[in-house]
């Protein structure tokens, strides 16, 4: 199962050891965007935006990976182009192209990046498939669409961690 295995896990993104993380040479930070940095759907509250902006400052590079569609995401749209962070949509999480391309598009190599993610079977198998770390977060919310409740469930069966 370590194909399944987060480099680390915290509660939400606010947890994450970053200066860790940094002095393991992982400066580029590629975020999962529903129930991770949103509630399913939703936009960055304060505190989260704020967090991202500081990262930004201490020297992160920072992009959105998502596999939700662009339509209807207006704000978070608005909101990370504020930010100067780039947002993949559409991204067919666990292919790994997308995370790839976010790399790209940071000027980082794979094995300088770590995908932050609250699900196994997208964000934590892509970033392998991509030869990248991932560190899984739990769910901000229980909300959320009904095949990524399917997968919950197959999540609980091989084992969160
Ligand atoms: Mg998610």
């Amino acid at each position: 199962m370590s194909w399944l295995r987060a480099y680390t896990t915290a509660n939400t993104v606010g947890d994450i050891d970053f200066v860790a993380l940094r002095s393991a040479g992982l400066h580029a930070l590629l975020f999962d965007l529903d129930n991770t940095l949103t509630l399913w759907g939703g936009a960055l509250d304060p505190q989260t935006a704020s967090l991202l902006a500081e990262l930004k400052s201490r020297g992160f590079r920072l992009a959105v990976v998502s596999n939700a569609l662009p339509r209807r995401r207006s704000e978070v749209r608005r909101q990370l182009a504020m930010l100067g962070i780039p947002v993949i949509f559409r991204a067919r999480k666990p292919l790994p192209g997308a995370f790839r391309r976010a790399c790209l598009l940071l000027g980082a190599r794979p094995q300088e990046g770590i995908v932050i993610g609250d699900q196994l079977f997208t964000d934590v198998l892509g970033a392998h498939l991509a030869g990248m770390h991932a560190v899984l977060v739990s769910p901000l919310n229980p909300r959320e669409h009904w095949f990524t409740r399917l997968m919950r469930r197959a999540e609980r069966v091989c084992g969160r961690r």
